[in-house]
């Protein structure tokens, strides 16, 4: 027994190392990596070049503060900024700070508009995280069941429907912003079309509304571009970051560009570990290996890899749903809820996850090669078949 707080449904099994897209177990058992520590190890495990950037920056410095320069924040700044042409960055350490930061920051806008009652319009299925204010943005009750009174301040849409937008901008005059996901993860992979995001990047620009994307699990490179939005070709007023950007070292990002440029002055928000020089080394090296490796390129490649695969492996199998995604953010949604597939899924060497009951979600690491691809796609449609009974 141990003395930790009884948060999780923790699977029977434990770590002691990893390399490259495969991890260890404490009795030496291998298994081949398709989550990624749920979209956090871009690099997969040990990568040779963020070992040795990250151990040197733990002998040079881990930590100062942010009441001082931080030249690694400073570049890190510069780096985040040119790959999604947005102008500034405040970091922070996980995805539900970096969308706290967003929230607060819209928030602070309509007050600036003199919108004294100022509301965000959020997601059915989405996920924005466990603090109070981005739980109360979530849309899965499981998440906010037992924490109400929930921060208000939200109105509540459906997923990928801009009539049901409309509807809410004619009625409501307190709208400042609009907060969801471009692929939603947690929901069960769903991916919303390029027309609704092009649509209501017109609509916030003719309500004077912010455009927020919490690319938090979408974000850098997982889905074959740096962002998700970057498919459809339309750019937000803000976008919040986190999992994969430090490869396991935490870090979480909210940038600004547009209208939601400058709206925070110093005092207005913080954070005492925020883009550390070890968090910033971590992300600027993972960003450096994912441009000198092609990892973006390789994303697209390994996604259609993998969805091809299972697409011919599981064809006319009865129980499939469907087979879904972008680039390396991949769902199999069964007609059935399929939790017991983790389980059997480790029993068998192979780490996925399971989401929304019944979408089994794959998000490998972006170094996965075309051996590995086949091996996930092997292992995952035996085990599928199987858990269908055919
Ligand atoms: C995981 C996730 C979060 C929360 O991130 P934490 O680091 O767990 O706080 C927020 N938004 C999305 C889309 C996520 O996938």
């Amino acid at each position: 027994m141990s003395h930790l707080m009884n948060t999780y449904n923790r699977q029977p099994v434990a770590f002691t190392h990893g390399e490259g897209v495969w991890m260890f177990d404490e009795n030496g058992k291998r298994y081949l990596d398709a989550l990624s520590g749920i979209a956090v190890n871009t690099l997969g495990h040990g990568h040779p070049r963020l070992v040795a950037a990250v151990s040197a920056q733990v002998g040079r410095l881990m930590h100062t503060s942010n009441v001082y320069r931080v030249r690694e924040q400073e570049a890190l700044s510069d780096k985040l900024t040119a790959l999604a042409q947005m102008d500034d960055v405040f970091f922070c350490n996980s995805g539900c700070e970096a969308n706290e930061a967003a929230i607060k920051l819209a928030r602070m806008y309509g007050h600036q508009q003199g919108i004294d009652s100022p509301a965000i319009i959020v997601m059915e299925q989405a996920f924005h995280g466990r603090t109070l204010a981005t739980l109360s943005a979530t849309g899965n009750r499981k998440v906010q069941a037992g924490f109400e009174p929930l921060v208000s301040g939200f109105v509540r849409v459906p997923f990928d429907d801009l009539a049901a937008i409309e509807a809410v901008a004619n009625n409501n005059p307190n709208v400042v912003a609009i907060l969801f996901e471009v692929i939603q993860g947690e929901g069960g992979i769903n991916i919303c079309h390029n027309e609704f995001l092009q649509g209501l990047r017109k609509l916030c620009d003719a309500k004077n509304w912010l455009f927020m994307l919490d690319e938090v699990q979408s974000g850098i490179g997982r889905t074959g571009k740096w962002f998700a939005h970057q498919h459809a070709g339309v750019k937000p007023d803000v976008m919040t970051l986190a999992k994969g950007l430090g490869s396991g070292v935490p870090i979480g990002a909210c940038l600004t560009a547009g209208r939601a440029f400058g709206v925070f002055k110093p005092g207005n928000h913080g954070s005492t570990f925020g883009g550390n020089p070890l968090a910033c080394c971590a992300a600027l090296t993972t960003l450096d290996v994912i441009e000198a490796d092609k990892l973006i390129a390789n994303a697209t490649r390994q996604g259609e890899n993998i969805r091809a695969g299972l697409q011919a492996a599981l064809a006319g199998v009865s129980g499939i749903v469907d087979i879904r995604g972008e680039g390396l953010m991949i769902g199999v949604q069964l007609d059935r809820p399929c939790g017991d597939l983790v389980k059997q899924a480790i029993d068998a060497g192979l780490l996925i996850n399971v989401t929304a009951e019944s979408v089994i979600r794959l998000l490998p690491a972006l170094t996965f090669s075309d051996a590995d691809s086949k091996q996930l796609v092997d292992g995952l449609a035996a085990l599928i078949k199987k858990f269908l009974g055919v």
